[in-house]
C-alpha cells in the first residue's frame, strides 16, 4: 500500500515530518490509520442564563459595547462583557488585536469556551467565535481530535489525512467481499473516510467496527499462524537438576503463597517434560509474578540453558534486571552472567552484550525488543519470558519464540480476562492463574473526589512524605496540548513544586524523555531520593518501589477502569497502608458511577466485568480500557462479541484456504505479510 513519505503531501516539509514521527506516522499509510482519539461535536447554543460552568459551552449573545482593548508593545487584551440580566459572561482573547473590528456592536454570535468562575465572575478565555449561521453548519459534524504532540495541532493532521483522501486512488478491500457481507462490514475505504471525517455518529461506529473487526481478524490469523509452529513440538531443553531454585524458594525474605507454590509446580513441570511448555501466567497487579520468572530462569541457567525475559518498557528492563541481579547475588549465583540489553544500550556495549549471548557465557538476558532484533543470535536459548503481555503483540511473541529451537514460552499478564476471551486470546498457550495476593498486603484505601480537594490532597502528601513514604502523582499528558482539557506533566509538576512545602522533592517522567534521563530518574525515585513522581502512564507497567503509599490520579475520567487499577497496583505492595486518590476533572455523573467501582474493589477481575455491565456495549465510543494488547481502536472488553466473530471467521477462512493461496485473497496475503513485518511496528510508550 501507500509507503509514500510524508513530504510528498503538500505543505509538510521536514519539520513536519518530524513532529508526525514522534507520534509513529512515518507514510501515508500509516497517516490513514492513525485514528482519532476523540470528536469534537458542536454544542447547541445556549443563552447564558443556560450555561454551565467548568464545562464548554457555546453562548450565543448579542454585542451590547464595542470591545475595550488594552495593549501595550507586547501584550494587546481584548475584553467584551455579554450580559442577559442579571448575569454576565466576560469574554477575554489575548493576542488578538484584529478581532475588535469585528465584534460589532449590535451583531449576534457563538462564542465557544469553557466558561469559568473567577472571584464570583463568570469568565471565558480565547474563546472561538461563529456567526450563528455558520455554527449551524457546524453543528450537523464531528471534527476529529487526535494524539498529539507540541507543535502538530489536530487542524494539521485533518489536513494531511484529507488531502491523501482526496488525492490517492481507492485501496482495494483485503477483507474478503464474503466475510465482510456476512459479518455485515463496510468496505474500507468508507471506514477510513468516516473514522476521520464522520459525517454523524451511526455512520462512525459503522467505520469502527469495520477498522475494530480488522484489527482482531489480523491478531488472529497470526496467532493461528504461531500456534501451527509450535503446538506440541518436542522440549528440546529438558530440565534434570532442581536443587538450586530449592534452595533459592527457601532463602527468600518471605514465603511464596499458595497460589505462587501452585504455578511454581507446573512451570516446573512443564520445563521437565517432554512436550514444549507455552504457558500464561495471569495474576493480579502485586501478586508476584516477577519471582516466578526469575526461578524458571535459574533453573534453565542451572541447566546450562540460556533465557530471555522481554518487557516493554525500559524502565521496567532496568528495574527487573537489578532485582535479578540481587537475587543471584544473594544466592552466590553470579556467574550466571545476567545482562541488560535495552534500545538505549551503547553500541559498543551491545556487541559485547550480543558476543557473550552468541558464545553462551551469558545465561540470562533482561531486555526490552531490542531482544528480537535480527543481530541478536542465541546460543542455547531454551526459555523466552514475556512480562506484560498485554502491551505487547502476538508479532513479537513470534519473533522471539522463532530465535533457534522452539524454547519453552512463558508468558505473564495483570490483564484480567474472562476464560472464553482468554482462548481466542491466547489460544496457544495453557493458563495458569495467580488468586492470591501475599498476605502482608493491606488493602488500597481509596477516594474518589474532585479538584476542590485538591490543597487537602497535598497537605496529605506533605504527611505521607514526611513519614517516609513516597507518593506518585499521574497526569495523562506530556506536555500542554491544544484542544484537550487535561492536566501535563511538565505544568503540573511546576505547580506541585510550589503547592508542597519546599523540603520535599519533586522530580517528573514521562515517556518523550532520553532513556538515561529516565533511568536515573527512576533510580533516584527507588532509592528513595525523590519523594513526590509526576509521570504519566509510563509507570503503569511493572514497576515495583514498595515504599510507595499515595497514588493521585488527575483526569481520572480520561483513563479506562483497567488502567487505572493498574495504576494503583503501583501502590500497596509493602506492609504499610496505601492510598489511591481518584481525581475527577469533571462532573460527568456516568463518570462517577464508574470510579466508584474502582472505590469499592481492589479486584481487578471483577472490575473489569462490572465496568462491562455498567457500561453495556452500547457505548462505543467512550474512553478505551487502553493500554490492552496491540490495537489501536478495538477494546477486548467492549468489543467482545467482535472478537468471537473475528475468531470464527478466521477459522472458517482457513479451513477453505490454509495457505491463503486462492486468487481472491491475494491481497489478504499481502497485507498480512505486511502485518507481520515488526519493522512496520512500534510500541506506543
Ligand atoms: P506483579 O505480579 O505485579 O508483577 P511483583 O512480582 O512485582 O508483582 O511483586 C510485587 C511485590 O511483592 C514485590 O516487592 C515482591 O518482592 C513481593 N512479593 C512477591 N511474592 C511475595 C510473597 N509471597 N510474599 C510477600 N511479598 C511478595
Ligand atoms: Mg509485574
Amino acid at each position: 500500500m501507500n509507503t509514500e513519505p510524508l513530504t510528498s503531501l503538500k505543505g509538510i516539509g521536514e519539520k513536519t515530518e518530524k513532529l508526525f514521527a514522534k507520534v509513529g506516522v512515518h507514510n501515508l499509510q500509516q497517516l490513514l490509520h492513525y485514528y482519532p482519539r476523540d470528536y469534537d461535536s458542536y454544542e447547541s447554543p445556549v443563552p447564558l442564563r443556560e450555561c454551565k460552568i467548568d464545562e464548554k459551552n457555546a453562548v450565543i449573545g448579542r454585542v451590547h459595547h464595542s470591545p475595550s482593548v488594552k495593549a501595550n508593545q507586547k501584550n494587546s487584551v481584548i475584553l467584551l462583557e455579554l450580559y442577559e440580566q442579571p448575569l454576565r459572561l466576560q469574554l477575554i482573547w489575548f493576542h488578538m488585536p484584529f478581532l475588535r473590528s469585528m465584534l460589532k456592536k449590535g451583531s449576534v454570535f457563538v462564542f465557544r469556551g469553557k466558561v469559568q468562575e473567577r472571584n464570583g465572575r463568570l469568565v471565558m478565555e480565547q474563546p472561538e467565535i461563529f456567526t450563528p449561521a455558520a455554527y449551524e453548519a457546524l453543528q450537523s459534524t464531528m471534527q476529529p481530535i487526535y494524539g498529539l504532540t507540541k507543535g502538530l495541532t489536530s487542524k494539521m493532521v485533518a489536513k494531511a489525512v484529507a488531502q491523501v483522501q482526496e488525492n490517492c486512488a481507492p485501496a482495494r478491500d483485503y477483507l474478503p467481499e464474503e466475510i465482510r457481507s456476512e459479518q455485515n462490514l463496510c468496505d474500507i475505504n468508507y471506514a477510513l473516510t468516516q473514522i476521520h471525517f464522520p459525517k454523524d455518529r451511526d455512520s462512525l461506529l459503522t467505520a469502527r467496527r469495520r477498522l475494530a473487526f480488522e484489527e482482531f481478524f489480523l491478531f488472529l490469523l497470526a496467532l493461528r499462524q504461531l500456534k501451527e509452529h509450535t503446538e506440541d513440538t518436542v522440549n528440546a531443553f529438558p530440565i534434570q537438576a532442581v536443587w538450586k531454585t530449592e534452595e533459592v524458594i527457601e532463602n527468600l525474605p518471605y514465603q511464596l503463597t499458595g497460589a505462587q507454590m501452585r504455578v511454581w509446580n507446573e512451570i516446573e513441570s512443564d520445563m521437565k517434560g517432554h512436550t514444549r511448555m507455552s504457558r500464561l501466567i495471569q495474576g493480579d497487579v502485586g501478586s508476584g509474578k516477577t519471582i516466578l520468572a526469575f526461578l524458571a530462569m535459574i533453573l534453565s541457567a542451572q541447566n546450562g540453558y540460556q533465557s530471555a525475559m522481554m518487557v516493554p518498557t525500559e524502565v521496567l528492563a532496568h528495574q527487573h534486571y537489578e532485582a535479578l541481579c540481587r537475587l543471584l547475588e544473594e544466592n552466590h549465583l553470579s556467574e550466571y552472567q545476567p545482562m541488560l540489553l535495552t534500545g538505549s544500550t551503547k553500541a559498543s556495549e551491545k556487541k559485547k552484550i550480543y558476543e557473550q549471548l552468541s558464545n553462551g557465557n551469558c545465561r540470562m538476558i533482561i531486555g526490552t525488543h531490542a531482544l528480537i532484533q535480527e543481530k541478536v543470535q542465541y546460543h542455547r536459548l531454551a526459555l523466552v519470558i514475556t512480562d506484560e503481555q498485554h502491551r505487547f503483540g502476538v508479532r513479537q511473541r513470534t519473533a522471539l519464540a522463532s530465535k533457534g529451537d522452539p524454547p519453552n514460552v512463558l508468558v505473564m499478564s495483570a490483564t484480567p480476562i474472562p476464560r472464553t476471551l482468554a482462548i481466542i486470546l491466547y489460544g496457544d498457550l495453557d493458563i495458569s492463574v495467580i488468586d492470591e495476593l501475599p498476605k502482608n498486603r493491606l488493602p488500597v484505601k481509596n477516594c474518589v473526589v474532585d479538584v476542590s480537594y485538591r490543597p487537602k490532597t497535598y497537605r496529605f502528601i506533605e504527611k505521607q512524605a514526611s513519614l517516609g513514604r513516597q507518593i506518585y502523582v499521574i497526569c495523562p499528558m506530556v506536555e500542554e496540548s491544544e484542544g484537550l482539557d487535561a492536566e501535563n506533566v511538565t505544568d503540573y509538576t511546576r505547580k506541585l513544586k510550589e503547592e508542597l512545602s519546599p523540603g520535599i522533592s519533586v522530580a517528573m517522567l514521562h515517556g518523550q524523555m532520553k532513556p538515561a534521563m529516565k533511568k536515573e530518574i527512576m533510580e533516584r525515585f527507588a532509592s528513595g531520593e525523590i519523594q513526590v513522581l509526576v509521570s504519566t502512564t509510563v509507570i503503569e507497567v511493572g514497576v515495583n518501589v514498595p515504599n510507595a503509599t499515595v497514588m493521585m490520579i488527575e483526569n481520572a475520567e480520561r483513563f479506562g477502569l483497567a488502567q487505572l487499577h493498574q495504576l494503583r497496583g503501583r501502590v500497596g505492595r509493602g506492609t504499610e497502608q496505601s492510598y489511591c486518590i481518584f481525581i475527577q476533572g469533571n462532573k460527568d455523573k456516568e463518570v462517577a458511577k464508574r470510579l466508584e467501582i474502582l472505590k469499592n474493589s481492589n479486584d481487578g477481575f471483577l472490575i473489569a466485568s462490572e465496568d462491562l455491565k455498567l457500561r453495556g456495549s452500547g457505548d462505543l465510543l467512550g474512553t478505551r480500557q487502553s493500554g490492552e494488547m496491540e490495537f489501536a481502536i478495538a477494546d477486548i472488553y467492549r468489543d467482545a462479541d467482535l472478537l468471537k466473530s473475528a475468531s470464527e471467521a478466521v477459522s472458517k477462512l482457513l479451513f477453505m484456504d490454509p495457505e491463503l493461496e486462492k486468487e481472491e485473497h491475494y491481497e489478504l496475503k499481502r497485507v498480512f505479510a505486511d502485518y507481520l513485518n515488526l519493522e512496520n511496528f512500534e510500541i506506543g510508550l
